[in-house]
This record gives structure tokens, sequence and C-alpha cells, in this order.
């Protein structure tokens, strides 16, 4: 913004020469976009997708795929490039100024997207759209975009009658501000607590760096600057209960943590009263739509059909992991009694314990295991493994990036044709937001120019290079890795044409992690792995005996861990499908008869677990816990294919990419799934990965 007249600035912010943002010629040009630049594109985009709205949806002639779906699709398809450009900025190169006018933005777009959402006349369009002849003519793709938008609209309450609807709408609005309010309550009262102490007796066991962050926090909160203060807080709370000796200081803190937001403390933190209005309003909520329960309307989009199938699913899982997690209980009471003369335990000693005997058993050092994993060697053994798999080719590519360490790469097929393109941004910066992630930046569709090509944002936060040193990732962060690449791989991939359905997008919510975790599969494979490795400083590849070790420790109280997500997951289900909040049953009453049938630890009676479970009642989670159990089960199995015709077996792979990656959302998860493996999933080879079958339970 640095023309004199005012009309001129905005006359040259809306040219699509000179405000990035406008032009969709190619790839997002991030070196000349300006925090200027979002308010004037967005808005100018908003009101073109207002216009075009109001003109596809007043048509009065039979819609068509190409009069009445296209125009829309497009001008959706510019809206969300261009604001999927700022929000990527946005978390990546964080500004005041960025974040000032993206906050801004933010809710121009969100009401932009609730109008759409209830717009009546385009609802009109799409089932005039849907029951026309010329329907039956369209794509499977097109009729699968076409009945998404429906069940969406659908699922939006377009079908209700005008009281029913502002009902429905007043439930929407109570829940959200309610489930904000669960969380807000989490967090203010894991901050009311703390705990101080100047007794070093107390705090011995704790590693040194847990010692300096409690004298860190005491120095900076307390007139006490020889004490240590413990938090709630997960980097303060878990070194606590995996590593101090002294039994009341793990216990003081265990029984802190296990009743936050419950009816003990502050009785405006108290989240019971929210959990029981939370469970009502999605009962009602689902009642108005027509759905049996929550669970079956939040199953409705889902790979998973009915809640019943998830409940067989779910005590399946339990009844073939339930040995498995006695046996790993019975080891730990074992080693507690024989090495540390324990034998009465409590809840607040198995973390303990199981930390004293994981080490006891598979002593390695994360750090030494990261000097075999430079970047230099990592990034050439995962595109080798695209190469075997899939013949394809990746190489590095110029293009404007948003910062100097950030690459971008096109993936060539057998032909030298450029089919997918992305930009790999590795290192953690003070501008970015923290986590691994994958965006689409450009989706695969036919425009009336050709096929466009896809791109791809992968995001990590490792450690950069430190001197003339190359970056080095532990074996964590290789998987984490692999699992984003995973994802670009189902986006990039796709030969789908239809915006809707093409790569990640439509996919059902419960399989997208199938492509990610697959991938993980290989971090665990000597002959990927070997390769992948070159000590920083020996340069010799990592030596067998310590990849077995990390192989041993991978399904370290696997069972355990597996029969504690199912205790989760079946109170989540139940608590939405066949629960009765209005009755005299309570949400505790009601985990507590799960634990009594699945778990294998029974935690001490004031654990108010439910009051913290933010997954459901304040995340994205409801009725949808079982999808982290239900993805490794499909991507366990999906692997096992490969295990049966080699890891590295090319018909294999051409039939992943053809049968999964390919179709994107234009089909059902489950015919894709039945279409590679030759049958629906099931649990064996996820039991088996993790342990769960060699041993003699
Ligand atoms: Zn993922």
């Amino acid at each position: 913004m640095e023309t004199t007249a005012m009309n001129t600035s905005i006359i040259s912010e809306l040219n699509p020469l000179l405000n990035p943002l406008l032009d969709f010629s190619g790839l997002p040009r991030f070196n000349e976009i300006k925090p200027a630049h979002v308010g004037p594109a967005i808005t100018e985009l908003l009101a073109t997708g207002r216009a075009v709205i109001a003109q596809v949806a007043a048509q009065t002639d039979a819609p068509t795929w190409s009069g009445f779906f296209a125009p829309l699709a497009d001008t959706h398809e510019h809206l969300q490039r261009a604001w999927g450009q700022v929000g990527h900025l946005n978390a990546v190169c964080n500004s005041p100024e960025l974040r000032e006018v993206y906050n801004a933005t933010l809710p121009l777009v969100t009401q932009y997207y609730t109008e759409l959402g209830q717009h009546a006349g385009l609802y009109r369009q799409f089932k005039a759209l849907r029951d026309s002849p010329s329907f039956s003519t369209l794509s499977r793709a097109q009729q699968k975009v076409i009945n998404n938008e429906i069940r969406d609209f659908k699922l939006g309450g377009a079908e209700l009658s005008n009281t029913d609807q502002s009902r429905f709408t007043a439930i929407r609005e109570r829940l959200s501000s309610i489930t904000s309010r669960f969380s807000d309550n989490l967090l203010d009262a894991t901050n009311a607590w703390t705990y101080t102490t100047t007794d070093p007796a107390e705090v011995a066991g704790l590693p040194e760096d847990a010692l300096a962050a409690a004298q860190a926090t005491a120095a900076a909160d307390h007139a006490t600057p020889n004490g240590w203060t413990f938090t709630l807080h997960a980097p303060s709370y878990m070194p606590v209960l995996q590593y101090a000796d002294h039994r009341p200081l793990r216990e003081r803190l265990y029984r802190a943590h296990v009743t936050r937001a419950a009816e003990f403390g502050d009785a405006k933190l108290d989240n019971t009263p929210l959990i029981r209005e939370i469970v009502q309003l999605r009962q009602e909520l689902a009642t108005l739509l027509g759905f049996a329960s929550y669970a079956a309307y939040s199953l409705e989009a889902k790979m998973a059909d009915t809640p019943g199938q998830v409940l067989d699913f779910l005590r399946d899982l339990a009844r073939r992991a339930q040995p498995y997690a006695r046996q790993d209980l019975a080891e730990l009471q074992a080693f507690a009694h024989d090495t540390l003369g324990m034998t009465e335990l409590a809840a607040w000693d198995y973390p303990y314990i199981s930390e004293k005997l994981r080490v006891a058993r598979y002593d390695f050092s994360e750090n030494a295991v990261k000097q075999y994993f430079p970047e230099s060697t990592v990034l050439p053994g995962m595109f080798q493994l695209i190469h075997n798999l899939y013949g394809l080719t990746v190489v590095a590519t110029p293009a404007p990036a948003w910062h100097a360490d950030v690459r971008f790469y096109s993936i060539l097929d057998r032909d030298q044709r450029c089919i997918g393109q992305f930009y790999l941004d590795l290192y953690a910066r003070s501008t970015k937001r923290g986590g691994a992630w994958m965006d689409d930046a450009i989706t695969r569709r036919r425009t009336s120019q050709g096929i466009q090509t896809p791109v791809a944002y992968l995001n990590c936060n490792f450690a950069p290079p430190v001197g003339d040193k190359p970056a080095v990732f532990s074996h964590d962060e290789v998987i984490t890795l692999f699992h984003e690449f995973g994802h670009g791989l189902h986006h990039l991939l796709t030969q789908i044409e239809e915006l809707g359905v093409s790569g990640i997008n439509g996919v059902e919510w419960d399989a997208v992690e199938l492509p990610s975790q697959f991938m993980e599969n290989f971090c665990w494979e000597w002959a990927v792995v070997e390769p992948m490795t070159r000590h920083v400083e020996t340069g010799l590849p990592l030596p067998r005996a310590l990849f077995d070790k990390m192989l041993a420790a991978k399904n370290f109280q696997s069972g355990m861990q597996t029969v504690r997500q199912i205790e989760f997951s079946l109170f989540d289900l139940h608590l939405h499908d066949d629960f009765d909040p209005n009755a005299d049953q309570t949400a505790l009453q009601l985990l507590d008869r799960i634990r009594r049938e699945v778990a294998v630890i029974i935690p001490p009676d004031y654990n108010r677990f439910p009051n913290n479970f933010s997954h459901i009642f304040a995340g994205g989670y409801a009725a949808g816990y079982y999808s982290y159990k239900w993805a490794e089960v499909l991507s366990a199995d999906a692997y096992s294919l490969f295990e049966e015709h080699g890891i590295l077996d090319q018909p294999t792979g051409q039939r992943f990419w053809q049968e999964i990656l390919a179709v994107g959302g234009s089909r059902p998860a489950l015919e894709s799934f039945i279409a590679f493996r030759g049958r629906p999933p099931n649990s064996d080879a996820l039991l088996r990965h993790n342990g769960m079958t060699a041993r003699a339970a």
C-alpha cells in the first residue's frame, strides 16, 4: 500500500497482477503476499461468491452440472485457495500484522459459509439436479459430490420446519458455548492448582530438566527461591508420575489431576452439569433430524455404519487384547515386587514402575539413535521408497516460498510427467504453530484449461541444523515425517477430477488416517530403515542390534494401552447412543460399568475422568473416539497385504495407489478397502503388529 491516492491503491489491490491472492494461474506467489492484500482479496471473492450463489439459485431451467454446479465450484475453489494461503501463512509465518488481518477476516468467511450451508434456494437446486434425468449421465464422482452436498444440507437442518429449525440453531449455539466453557473450565482448573515444596527428599528421582523447570516456576511465582513448584500441565505433571521416588508426591499430583473441574473444587469450574447438558442437547439435536441417537447422527458421514457395528468392533478388540493387558499388568506387579519391594500398587504407582521396567528391559538412548538419522539420508530414503512402491521420482524444483528453509518438490511419473508437487517446511520457528500437519494448497480437478496439478503443504516442527552439523531426526520424528507424507500422497496421487471428492476431500472422517498410518509401518522395516541411516560422525548405518531393541520396545505394554483406548471409546459411544441423560444414572456410573467390563486397572473412586475428557465434550470426537483404533485396524490390515507379497512389491504398490490413494472420496472407503484387500478389514494384522499374537497369553 505505497500508493498515495486512496482509490488507486484499492484498484491496484483488486488487480490479479498486483494482488497475488487473486492470481489462480499457477503456484501461490508466497514471496509477494502481504497482509494488506488479504482484506481486499477476500472481500472481493466473497462478493463474487454471493453473486454466483444468487444467480445459480434463481435459475428457472432444470439445473445441470455445467450450468448450475460448475460456476459454484469454480468460485468456491478460488475462495478456498486464497483463504487457504492466508491461513497457511498465519500458521507458518505468523506476524502481528498478519494475525490482525486474519482475525478480522475470519468472521466474514465463517459468516459466508454459514449462509451457504443454510441457503434454501441452493438446496432446492441440488435436489432438483439429483432428481433430473441428466443426473444419470454424470460420472460416479460427480454424483457423489451432489449426494454429499444434499447430505450436508440435511445434517445442517435444511429439511426442518421453521420452528424446528430455530430450535436446531438454538441448540447448536448453546452447544458451541457450553462445549467451549467445558475446555475453559478444564484449563482454569488446571491453572488453579500448584504445589510447592522446599524438601529435597520430595523431589528425589526427578530428571535434571524437570527439576530445573520446577525451580524456575517456584522462583517466578512464589517467595520460595529455593523450592520446587509443580503444576498439572503435562510437562510438569508427567515427570512426577514417571520419576518421583517420593510416593506421597506422586499421589498428591495424581489426585489433583484426576479431580480437575469436578465437584471437589471451585463450583464455577465444575464440568459435571455441563456433561449432562451437552449429552441432552446432542440427543435432542439428533432426534430433531430423525436419528435414533447422536451416535447414529455422527456416523451418518463416517465409514462405520451403525453404533452397533462400532460396539461389536470395540468389544471384539477388547476380548482379544485383554489377555495381553492382564499379562502386562502381571509383569508390572512382579517387577514391582521383586525389584522395588512394592506390593499394594495404586494408580499413582503404575507410570513410575512402568518407566523403571522399560529402562531395565530396553535400555537404549533415544539420542544415540538420533545420530543415525540425518536429514540428508532420511529424505532420499523416503523418496526412494516411493520410487520402489509406485515408480515415482521426487525432484527438487524452484518455487516462491515463505521462508528460506522451505523446500519445494515435484513428483514425476514413469513418463517424467509432473503429477503433483509439495512444499516441505521441516523446522520449528517462533513464527510457526506447533505439531506436524498436511494441508492442501491446490486440489486436482478438471478446469476449462485442462487438469490442475495438485499441490500440498507438509509441515513439521523438527530441530533445525546447528552450525555445520546436519539436522538429525529421532525415530519418532521420522515416523511423523512418513505419516504426513502419507497424507500428502493421498492428496497428490489422486486421479479424480472433481474438487469435492478429489484427494483427501470427501473421504470419511474415520478413514482419512489410513494412508498416513499406513506409511508409518515402513519405519519399522529393516529393508527401508537401514538405507535411510548414516551416523553423522562415523558414517556407519544403524546397527541391527540397536534396531532390534527399538522394535522390542515398540510394543511395551501395548495390551494395557489398547484396553485403555477401548475403555474411552466404549464410554464415548454408549454415552452418545443408549445412555439416558435424563435418568438417574450419571456419566461416571456408565464409565464405571465399562471399566468393570474391559479395564485391567480400576482407578480410585474419586477419579473424575469424564470431567476432563475434552476430546468428546469440547473437541470434534463425540461418538468418534473409536476412530483412532478403527483407522489403525485399516492401515495395519492394508499393510499386511504388502507383508504377504513383499513390502516393496510394485504390483501391490500400484494396487494401493489405484484402489485407495487414487480414488479419494469418490466412493465409500469400505468399497475402496475391499477393492484393495480383497475382503473387509479385520483386526488380525493390528494385533500382530502390536505383539498380541506371538506371546503366550
Ligand atoms: Zn494424520
